[in-house]
């Protein structure tokens, strides 16, 4: 199990991360990003990926 962190105070919502790790980040109907906060292993390289691309370096996985 990972978990995840977004900072929502540097977060801009432009969703690079949704294409990268789709099952764990998603823009709401209002373009608001959402995520889980835990995911599966098995998502590990997605949500790297994700945080690689991030634009404001908002994503933070916890050890
Ligand atoms: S890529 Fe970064 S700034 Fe963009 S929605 Fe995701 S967490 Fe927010």
């Amino acid at each position: 199990m990972i978990k995840i962190q977004v900072d929502m105070e540097k977060c801009q919502h432009y969703g690079q991360c949704v294409y990268e790790a789709p099952n764990v980040f998603k823009l709401n109907e209002s373009d608001k990003l959402e995520y889980t906060a835990t995911a599966d292993d098995s998502e590990l390289a997605n949500v790297r990926a994700a945080t690689d691309v991030c634009p404001m370096q908002a994503i933070t996985i916890v050890d």
